[in-house]
């Protein structure tokens, strides 16, 4: 009983002392140590207790400020007339709280970008999916269509990606991120913005490298291009008028076969039309068709992942076919396009006299993340 009385004098005294005096400084930063309670800083800025009070019983978001932790840090800033003006509550493992103050009353805004030195970088969980989690982040659709642009290269987001795997943007006061990285227990893919010469922004692996991949004109040798892409082609076995939409490679039967791009094999099937038919996702937007196969390479399955120039299966003649050929389609986000016309976008590489800099740009920003 007293002794429950003298803790409640004391954090009473505490509570209500009068207020240090803060000479002329507007500007206090303090770094949570071991046994910091937040009234000390508030003091610390020369702050009331009653003010204290004000601010602990003005919002349930104040109740963040009890719970703090070493590493945690605060930022108090005074108007001229020393009154509080703003807080600034950047804890070390949650996004920052933002609390102004008018004179009057407070407000609470928690923030998704992170301050961290020049950089402030944006934290995406994933709980149920990207497009999900990110816009619950406060990350905007173009951006977010961005990062699957360029990971979908590398992941596969309707397989890969695992609750708790993490997406960290980070900021330097552009529309778009100067950097993306993915972090799974798995791996980490990071991707740094560079602009070309006419200053297009793209993103680039470490590396230098951009994550999509230059596609080779042809899967396989050949001896002559027996058909081309047509909207209206007489077929020989149905003797009517039909669309043709791909590109028909003629080479004996057996010829191997090659993913002319990385990418991840979507489908592995025999249908009646296209027989011994593959089908390869190469990133977000483009699916290449290898059709009338005699057979598939070995141990080729849906969901494995194939590198350029890997051997994917053989030319035959299985389905609706007259002859051994390949029929190779290519279909960017559904449209089928004519392989011999269409321009696909090409692997980018930064520049040999830029590469230094980009380099260190990329290790400075993975440095201000603490990523390694
Ligand atoms: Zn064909």
């Amino acid at each position: 009983m007293i002794k429950s009385f003298f803790v409640s004098l004391l954090l009473a005294c505490m509570i209500f002392s009068t207020p240090s005096l803060a000479g002329g400084k507007h500007d206090f930063s303090f770094k949570v140590s071991r046994g910091d309670a937040f009234y000390k800083f508030f003091y610390s800025a020369g702050l009331s207790g009653k003010l204290l009070t004000k601010l602990m019983t003005s919002d349930e978001s104040a109740q963040r400020l009890n719970n703090i932790y070493p590493g945690d840090e605060f930022r108090i800033i005074l108007n001229e007339n020393h009154s509080l003006k703003q807080i600034i509550f950047n804890p070390a493992n949650d996004n920052p709280l933002f609390i102004y103050y008018d004179g009057k009353r407070f407000s609470f805004e928690k923030s998704n970008k992170q301050p961290v030195g020049d950089v402030s970088f944006t934290v995406i969980t994933i709980n149920k999916s990207l497009n999900y989690d990110a816009k619950k982040a406060g990350v905007d659709a173009e951006v977010i269509k961005m990062m699957v642009d360029n990971f979908s290269w590398e992941i596969d987001f309707s397989r890969d990606l695992r609750k708790g795997d993490k997406f960290v943007l980070s900021w330097e006061n552009e529309k778009t991120p100067s950097a993306m990285i993915y972090i799974s227990g798995r791996k980490t893919i990071a991707l740094f913005s560079h602009k070309d010469s006419l200053g297009r922004k793209k993103y680039y692996s470490a590396n230098g490298e951009t994550l999509n991949d230059s596609f080779k004109f042809a899967p396989a040798k050949y001896n002559r291009i027996s058909s081309s892409f047509s909207l209206r082609r007489y077929h020989p076995t149905l003797k009517t008028y039909r669309p043709h939409r791909g590109t028909d490679f003629a080479a004996p039967s057996g010829t191997p076969v090659y993913a002319p791009a990385k990418g991840l094999v979507k489908y592995v099937a025999t249908l009646s039309g296209y027989g011994n038919v593959i089908y390869l996702k190469h990133g977000s937007e483009y699916v290449t068709v290898y059709a009338h196969l005699s057979k598939f390479a070995k141990g080729l399955k849906s969901g494995e992942r194939v590198k350029k120039g890997e051997l994917i299966g053989y030319v035959g003649t299985t389905g609706m076919s007259t002859g051994p050929h390949l029929h190779y389609e290519i279909r960017i986000n559904g449209v089928h396009k004519d392989a011999e016309k269409v321009k696909l976008n090409k692997k980018s590489i930064v520049p040999n006299a830029e590469m230094a800099g980009f380099q260190k740009r990329a290790k400075r920003i993975l440095s201000e993340l603490n990523i390694k």
